[in-house]
């Protein structure tokens, strides 16, 4: 089974506009009908938010705090530049807050092994987190290339007492193990659970991982108005892979239409196809992974090879919402080149002493691009979705640390 090849399945709730739903193998209907029903039960459920809240209080470390950033605030002359520092969240980013709400609802649906698929391995030691916090056996799946490119990862994996899948088969990437994940599934959807990373995939995932990171934006607001005097952002600035925390940041301002949404792509190292992973500058409709989106694709509907700096922005597909938003108009993206995220990662380092993810560096050179030319009485906020530790190596040979 390719998950590339689109396996029409029956039209179903989980749409946005015409984006989403659910495509997949008449074998996987089931499992996701099943954790779509456990998915509505738990989140009417006053124990299982009670419980989730507790975790991302206690083992994650929310509410994470909203940040003013003078000294880049000057350096811009523009509107006052606010961060939310997911940054200092538990194992270092936001994938943290979607890991455990579902494996409090893998708990539920009484499933005690988890498995998952990972391009550079950050969503891989997420899980690999929260399995050993369960003590639910775990197999994460990552392409053979992957697992020689991201050894640091591949051993706190297995520190963490995960097993390591290495994919050979096709490009040895990501997209392989996406698919030798959902082989897994297929086979073991009994008592095996599918931790997904983003809001990717088919119904339920895209809604649920966005309720997961929702938290980001419930607070990013009350924290604002409360430092800003009852008043709105005149933007929110996150950087958007498969979309999860620029979703988890922008959910609780949708209605707020004076408040501008910016989500920066992987603009990579040129405009031609196979240089980017800006899915709104080049991509077309279609399906991958279950989902109905924008993709990456060639006139064939082959994916096309993607690049970026940052391993989380390098993906060829785009949380359905997203591609729902950029259609409204509700929305907008842009594209953010790797030497544009590199000198902004450089900036913040130097005037804020935070060295943050490649990934949010992107969030940030869109900021710096924009605050100058808006009004200083105004303010904005720019999602630090994770800190640089994991990309030092990229630093230090792209900045000649
Ligand atoms: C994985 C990752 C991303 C990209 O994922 P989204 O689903 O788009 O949020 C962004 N930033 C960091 C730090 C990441 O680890």
């Amino acid at each position: 089974m390719s998950t590339e090849q689109t396996v029409i399945g029956k039209s179903v709730e989980g749409r946005f506009g015409p984006y989403g739903g659910r495509y997949v193998p008449e074998t996987l209907v089931y499992p996701h009908e099943e954790l779509a029903a456990a998915y509505e039960k738990a989140r009417n459920d006053a124990a299982f938010q009670h419980e989730f809240d507790q975790l991302l209080r206690d083992y994650a470390g929310r509410p994470t705090r909203l940040y003013f950033a003078r000294r880049l605030t000057e350096k811009l002359g523009g509107a006052r530049v606010y961060l939310k520092r997911e940054d200092l969240l538990h194992t270092g980013a936001h994938k943290i807050n979607n890991c455990l709400g579902q494996i409090l609802l893998a708990k539920r649906l009484g499933k005690k092994r988890i498995i998952a698929e990972t391009g550079a391995g950050q969503h891989g030691v997420a899980t690999a987190t929260v399995a050993a916090l369960f003590g639910f056996e775990c197999v994460v799946y990552m392409g053979a290339e992957d697992v020689e490119r991201q050894s640091l990862n591949v051993a706190r994996m297995r520190l963490l007492g995960a097993e390591v899948c290495s994919v050979s088969g096709g490009t040895r990437t990501l997209k392989d193990a996406i698919n030798e994940a959902m082989r897994d599934w297929v086979t073991n959807c009994a008592d095996t659970y599918y931790l997904l990373g983003s809001v990717l995939g088919a119904h339920p995932y895209p809604t649920m991982v966005r309720d997961f990171h929702a938290c980001i934006g419930r607070e990013a607001r009350r924290q604002f108005m409360e430092a800003e005097n009852g008043g709105l952002p005149l933007a929110l600035f996150a950087c958007v892979g498969g979309g999860s925390n620029a979703i988890g940041l922008f959910h609780e301002f949708l209605n707020d239409k004076e408040v501008a949404l910016i989500g920066a792509e992987a603009g990579g190292r040129g405009t031609g196809l196979g240089e980017h992973a800006a899915r709104f500058r080049g991509g077309s409709q279609g399906v991958l992974q279950g989902t109905f989106s924008y993709i990456l694709q060639d006139e064939h509907g082959q994916i096309c090879p993607t690049h970026s700096v940052s391993a989380g922005l390098d993906y060829p597909s785009i949380g359905p919402e997203h591609a729902f938003l950029h259609d409204l108009g509700r929305a907008e993206y842009v594209a953010v080149s790797d030497q544009e995220a590199l000198e902004a990662c450089q900036l913040l380092a130097r005037t804020e002493g935070i060295i943050s993810a490649l990934e949010s560096s992107h969030a940030v050179a869109e900021a710096c691009r924009r605050v100058p030319g808006m009004p200083r009485d105004r303010a904005v906020i720019v999602n630090l979705s994770g800190r640089g530790d994991k990309d030092m190596g990229i630093l230090q040979r792209e900045l000649q640390l």
